[in-house]
């Protein structure tokens, strides 16, 4: 697939036939009672069962062979810097091996890597705003990458932010990673963003690489971003008592990443299971970082919540889809009319001893992939990443 991935050049009409099972991305019904879906023009515009739904004038038919469709996932924490290289790790191709892993939405908490990143308000505001349009007009393999999200300086004003967002920059990058790591400055700044629609995330935990710092349950709760940017720590998580203080002391977004540490992550995920809260639960890798990138990065915490934290595997797909679609104003993310038509198609990975799909990525296995979809068109067949599906859907006509 090409970098630049090509739009459709006319209209559109995808039908997915012979769904065998139907995650919807929603916890409150996680599982749908229907085995085909119509996209047109790249939204979804009919679910049901194939002989109640038009399926007339499709200009892709894809025959899903009984495997399972599931909304695109969402990778809500990852470090772009230009284009689809990373020079954290020096490899290119990184967005597109994620689509092979089953992402196809991004969420930048900064482009923190970038070569001799400017710290000075305005050329801080210069990369934010040059970020969310080059990755807005390029799209790796076709993976929605949100980014264009800047980091914070002491010296930052409220004009600062209402020009970031008059725009188009919708996001900030993780609170803590600049200058401003006190609670007071972070608060009056978050606030600001928000006033003007600017979503927020904090680096909790210790510092990620040698000249960041400790970001503790206190300066979280009082910065008050709208995601508490991995909660498990990039990678050092703070104590347990803190990690419950912060699902406690507040109903922001929980975000757990593969690039963390994973014991708190499943504290983490107790603790919200404990408060009824599973619904802020959101996944993300953390990548590129000193652990490398993880294209299948997503995959393997949805199996490592479902299995270790026993979860059911149908929700915990909805903490990489529904809930961070939901949190984050996307339009993606769910299987519902007027959505964006981003799935990812798969089935039980070969010789997984698990009985179906679900049964599987309990038992603590990834699932194998065999085609991504975004904006209803195609874009990868069986994936290059994951272990080899059982069965793989089909382009069956156009
Ligand atoms: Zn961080």
């Amino acid at each position: 697939m090409a970098h630049n991935a090509p739009q459709a050049a006319g209209p559109t009409k995808l039908v997915i036939l012979n769904i065998g099972l139907m995650l919807s991305g929603a916890m409150e019904k996680p599982i749908l009672d229907a085995d085909t879906i119509v996209a047109e023009n790249g939204k979804i515009s009919a679910i049901g069962r194939a002989r109640d739904v038009d399926t007339e004038g499709a200009t892709t038919i894809v025959d899903a062979n009984g495997t399972t469709v599931a909304p695109g996932l969402i990778d809500s924490h990852v470090h772009p810097v230009a284009g689809d290289w990373t020079p954290r790790q020096n490899q290119i191709n990184w967005i597109d091996s994620y689509l092979h892993g089953g992402v196809t939405t991004m969420i930048s908490a900064g482009e923190v890597h970038m070569p001799g990143r400017p710290r000075d308000v305005v050329g801080l505001k210069a990369m934010a705003i040059f970020a969310q349009r080059s990755f807005w007009t390029l799209r790796p393999g076709g993976v929605k990458v949100h980014a264009g999200a800047p980091v914070i300086e002491n010296e930052m004003v409220e004009d600062d932010f209402k020009e970031l967002a008059a725009a188009g920059v919708k996001l900030l990058g993780e609170v803590g990673l600049g200058g401003v790591k006190d609670g007071p400055t972070a608060r009056k700044m978050v606030g600001w963003a928000r006033k003007y629609g600017i979503q927020s995330t904090i680096h909790t935990g210790g510092p990620s690489i040698p000249g960041s710092g400790l970001i503790d349950k206190d300066v979280v709760l009082e910065a008050d971003t709208d995601v508490i940017g991995h909660i498990n720590g990039g990678h050092t998580a703070l104590p347990d008592d803190q990690i419950r203080c912060i699902c406690e002391g507040c109903k922001r977004g929980l975000e757990l990443v593969h690039n963390g540490n994973e014991r708190s992550a499943l504290f983490t995920l107790r603790t919200a299971r404990a408060m009824g809260d599973l619904s802020r639960i959101i996944l993300g890798t953390d990548a590129p970082a000193g652990s490398g990138v993880q294209p299948l990065g997503i995959l393997r915490m949805v199996s490592l919540l479902s299995s270790l934290g026993e979860v059911p595997a149908e929700i915990a797909f909805c903490f990489a889809t529904g809930n961070t679609a939901r949190m984050r104003a996307l339009d993606c993310g769910l299987i519902e009319v007027g959505r964006s038509a981003d799935f990812v198609i798969m089935d039980k990975a070969q010789h997984s001893p698990g009985k179906n799909i679900l049964d599987s990525v309990q038992l603590g296995d990834l699932p194998g992939i065999g085609m991504t979809i975004i904006d209803g068109i195609v874009r990868t067949q069986r994936s290059r990443n994951t272990p080899p599906a059982t069965k793989v859907p089909e382009i069956v006509g156009h």
